[in-house]
């Protein structure tokens, strides 16, 4: 029997969320929920994804010609899990207890609302069976992948890493700046504290800046290793590791609108880019101390991490590097075998 995957809140990571279930053969979208009947609400049922909304919105669905198939709380009744896709803090954990279901937040909630922050190649042991975790942020995934195999291999001392961050989503018309760069004043960033939900005391500061693209962030790191490293070595060990994606200056991509571009020509659902990337010729070691510049498409990183959250949590694989695989293959994210 595949899993029964309910989806609440469907906007720019739901909406990827669902589809992602969806491409999996060992999991079904049992329903996703929307409050206003837009265009992301048609292109749900477009898709076949039954529509659940709360009964105080069901007649403007029925309004343009949407019939609901019920509540949030009969979706809940139909799910193995719910991944919960809506803003952060919208408080859903008592409605998620109260039906006695499985729930998977993302990195707009603080760890305490779960204390278990998962990612797939870091602890998904400690998942396995969970009944709630947080999927952490684009930014605290996009670390993670890099930092783990480096800590794993070498043994880091100490990171410092520069975040630059998009304004806004594609689709966002309501953030900013459009001219401007924005300093995060808040020194260091959350951003650190964050990665350590996952990598336990890893010594890790950051500070921010906000710019005004909508295409993906850049991270700008420095990592003091704790062993010897040529740049060889960590580039080894770095493709050896599940969900990074490596691009050359040397063949034009030079900045994020060329690996964009290059998301385009893959092809994939929305161009989407669930891999961190990581320019080749920035990766440079000089006396234990490791540089490199690393780009995160911040709509799509978390969502393979999703679904291996679900097959934890419903103890449907208990090795990583299968759920891990078969996650991939499903979402044409080049596999090691
Ligand atoms: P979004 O605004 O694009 O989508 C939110 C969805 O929830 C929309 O469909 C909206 O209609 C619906 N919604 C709003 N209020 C609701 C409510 N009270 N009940 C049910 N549904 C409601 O937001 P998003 O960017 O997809 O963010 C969702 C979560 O994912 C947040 O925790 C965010 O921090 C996290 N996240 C976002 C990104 C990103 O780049 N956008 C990346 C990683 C993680």
């Amino acid at each position: 029997m595949p899993a029964k995957v309910a989806i609440n809140g469907y906007g720019t990571v739901g909406k990827r969320l669902a589809d992602a279930v969806a491409a999996q053969d060992d999991m079904e979208i049992v329903g996703v929920t929307k409050t206003r009947p837009t265009f992301e609400a048609r292109t749900a049922v477009a898709r076949g994804y039954p529509l659940y909304t709360a009964k105080a919105h069901q007649a403007a669905f029925r309004e343009v010609g949407i019939e609901p198939e019920g509540t949030l709380e009969d979706l809940l009744g139909e799910a193995d899990v719910v991944l919960d896709g809506t803003p952060k803090g919208s408080g859903y954990r008592p409605i998620y207890d109260e039906a006695r279901v499985k729930a998977v937040w993302q990195g707009g909630e603080k760890h305490a609302l779960t204390g278990l922050s998962f990612n797939a190649n870091v602890n998904y042991k400690a998942a396995l069976g969970a009944n709630r975790l947080r999927v952490p942020s684009c930014n605290t995934t996009g670390l993670i992948r890099t930092l783990y195999p480096l800590q794993s291999r070498f043994g880091v001392e100490n990171v410092n890493a520069v975040m630059v961050r998009r304004a806004a989503d594609p689709g966002d018309t309501t953030r900013g700046p459009i001219n401007a760069i924005v300093p995060e004043l808040r020194v260091p960033s959350h951003h650190g504290p964050d990665v350590r939900s996952v990598l336990e005391g890893l010594p890790i500061q950051t500070i921010a800046l906000k710019v005004p693209t909508t295409m993906m962030h850049v991270h700008a790191v420095t990592v003091d290793l704790e062993g010897e490293a040529t740049t060889e070595e960590v580039l080894e060990v770095w493709r050896g590791a599940p969900r990074l994606r490596f691009v050359r200056g040397a063949e034009g991509i030079t900045s994020t609108a060329q690996i964009m571009e290059l998301a385009r020509d893959l092809q994939r659902p929305r161009s989407d880019l669930y891999e961190i990337v990581v320019w080749e010729e920035g990766v440079h070691v000089q006396n234990h101390t490791l540089y490199y510049f690393q780009a995160v498409h911040q709509e799509a990183d978390v969502i393979p991490e999703n679904v291996d959250a679900i097959r934890a949590m419903l103890e449907m694989e208990s090795e990583k590097d299968r759920s891990i695989r078969k996650t991939d293959r499903a979402l044409g994210i080049p596999t090691s075998d």
